[in-house]
Parts: C-alpha cells; structure tokens; sequence
C-alpha cells in the first residue's frame, strides 16, 4: 500500500536529497517533514503544491502515485558490482521507482497496444534456460542471433529506458509496476554488456515476478545465456574455440567473447584447462576492461517512449503539456521523454 509519505520519500531520495534539504526547499521544519513522511500528518494544499515543485512533479502525479492501487514495488532488480556504494544504489532504486510510477501516469493518459506479453515462469519449476526457450517460442522469435532485442522488450510492453548511470558498477535495474515492467539501463556500458543486461533483466521478470528463490542472480544470467546463445545452435560453432573464433562469434551473436567462453565451458565443449587458459590471454591483453570490437555490434536504441512523444507532439501538445503528461513539473525535469535538443542528464554523481 502506498501513500504520500512513500512518494515524497521516494522522490527525494531520487533527487539526492536529505530530509532537512527537503524541509528548506519546502519551507516547513525538519518535525514536520518527518511527520508528513511517515504519514503522522497530511501536508495542506499549498503544502502539496510545494513539494511537488522540489520534487519536480505536477501535484496529479503525487497525488495518483499516493493511492493505495499504485503499490510500490519494493524489490527492484538491478546488475551491479559489489563496488557499488549502497547510497548511489538507493538512489538509483529511487530513481527507478520513479521512473516507473511516472510510466505509469503516462500509460493512464496514452493507451499502449502490446504486440505480445512478457510471460510468467515459477522459477521453482522451471529451469532459467526453458524459461528463456519458451520466452523465444512465445514471441515467436527467428533463430539464431538476437537482433534488436530491445525492440522485443518493447514489443512486449516493457518500457526502457537507456540512460548514462554516470558510473559503471550499475549495469541496469528492472521492476515490475501494475502490468507493464520497466528496465533501466546503462547507457555507459558497452553494447555487449547492455545486451546481457536486458537479457539479464527478462530473466528476472519472467522468473521473479512473485517468487524468488535464493540464487536469482545466477538464474538470470542462466536465462540470459540460452536466450542470446540458444545451446542447440550455438554448441557447434563453439567447438575449438579461440580468441579469433569467439571475436568473430562475437560480431555475429552480440555477446562479449567472455561470455562466449563461458557459454562454450557450459555446454561441455571447452574443458576447464583451456577456459583457464583463454581468460588468461584475455586478461594478457587487457580485454578483461575492456574488450575489441564492442562498437561493432548494432547499438540498441529503445523507440517507444520516442513514438508516443511524437505521437503526442502531433496532437499539438508542446513540451511543457509532454511533461505534465507524464507528471512532469516542467521539460527540465522529464526524464521519460526528454526535449529533443536536451540529452538526458546522468541521474547520479
Ligand atoms: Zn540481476
């Protein structure tokens, strides 16, 4: 259940803000934010209205984010590295949830036909890679290689946003919202990264959307695996693997030749001995940071969240109706569909 002391919450935390922070931009004291935080009191009208301004929001989206039926999603799911300070997770968690309820209000103003559905699995009976077999199946994808695989997330109602996290220890972060899941993803990282990462973060949310189980970051990545490298396919051409070999495989599947070592180990065709002996030729050569050949992978590029603002703009609405659209105070402020001439910002320091 959700109420307004989540969302300013939530909010401010997403902005960087501390509690005292948010009481002098507002105007009240720090007891009073505290209280209105912890639902102990219900800020007025004029109230409202001002900290939906620190916030950047319109006071409909605090308000429609604070019924009881727009639940936070408490767990998100994110990629990141054990170096990750817990303060810039929490803020990128916040960020997200965010995100996600600001999708949601955009989704109450503009109906969105899904061309299929993200399936749903009971990661306690079904194996990650049927899971992703079956993911393949149901949206009827071709054989063989991922191509644009952001566009199937799309396709499947999922909104995605890729956005410069300002650092490389967070790879992306998902979470279910009412209907429709939302990924965020690192727009810093390499495209064979960011690929593993939405593979990575389908297997979550066909896997993990009511239950998880104590190894949800390996069965992600085991999804992953079957879903960017189906074993049937990919098993023969792994065989005798070398640098050559996987670089070349690389550029053909869109998947880092780590990942390609791994795969061949998995499925029984590279003996421990010689994948020892690749990641060290790896790491020799400095691919362990940072490997070749990465810019050579079609980018992925999201194209929803364009279509509806370009829908929208051809209904005569300008910038500032676009922002207020998705809950959004101002232009400035809309990460969701940002002005053309304006990148996105990077969301943390
Ligand atoms: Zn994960």
């Amino acid at each position: 259940m959700s109420s307004i002391g989540e969302v300013i919450i939530t909010g401010r935390v997403a902005a960087g803000m501390t509690q005292e922070d948010m009481a002098n931009t507002v105007g009240v004291t720090q007891a009073a934010m505290s209280r209105y935080e912890n639902d102990l009191r219900e800020p007025d009208a004029d109230t409202v209205e001002r900290i939906a301004d620190a916030l950047g929001v319109t006071v409909r989206f605090l308000e429609r984010a604070s019924r009881p039926a727009a639940a936070l999603a408490v767990d998100a799911h994110m990629r990141r590295r054990a170096t990750a300070k817990p303060t810039v997770w929490r803020q990128m968690e916040a960020q997200l949830n965010m995100l996600r309820m600001h999708s949601d209000f955009l989704r109450e103003e503009v109906a969105l036909a899904a061309s299929f559905a993200m399936p749903g699995f009971d990661p306690f009976a079904v194996d990650p890679a049927d899971a992703a077999r079956m993911t393949r199946t149901q949206w009827q994808m071709p054989a063989g290689p991922v191509r644009s695989l952001v566009r199937w997330i799309e396709a499947a109602g999922s909104v995605v946003l890729m956005t410069d996290l300002g650092n490389q220890r967070v790879d992306g972060l998902s979470q279910w919202t009412a209907d429709h899941p939302v990924i965020v993803v690192n727009s810093a990282i390499p495209t064979d990264r960011i690929r593993w990462t939405l593979a990575h973060e389908i297997g979550h949310l066909v896997l993990h959307r009511e239950d998880a189980t104590d190894d949800v970051e390996r069965e992600a990545d085991a999804f992953a695996a079957e879903f960017l490298m189906p074993g049937l396919l990919i098993r023969p051409e792994l065989s005798n693997l070398t640098l050559g070999k996987a670089l070349d495989l690389k550029r053909q599947w869109g998947v880092s030749v780590a990942a390609l070592i791994q795969r061949a180990h998995q499925l029984g065709v590279l003996p421990d001995s010689r994948r020892t002996s690749l990641f060290k030729q790896l790491s020799a050569r400095g691919w362990r940071v940072r490997e070749p050949a990465s810019d050579e992978i079609a980018p992925e590029k999201p194209e929803l969240l364009d279509h509806i603002s370009a829908h929208l703009h051809g209904r005569g609405l300008d910038d500032g109706e676009l922002a207020h659209v998705a809950g959004y105070r101002s232009p400035d402020h809309n990460r969701l569909m940002p002005p053309r001439d304006r990148p996105l910002r990077a969301v943390t320091g």
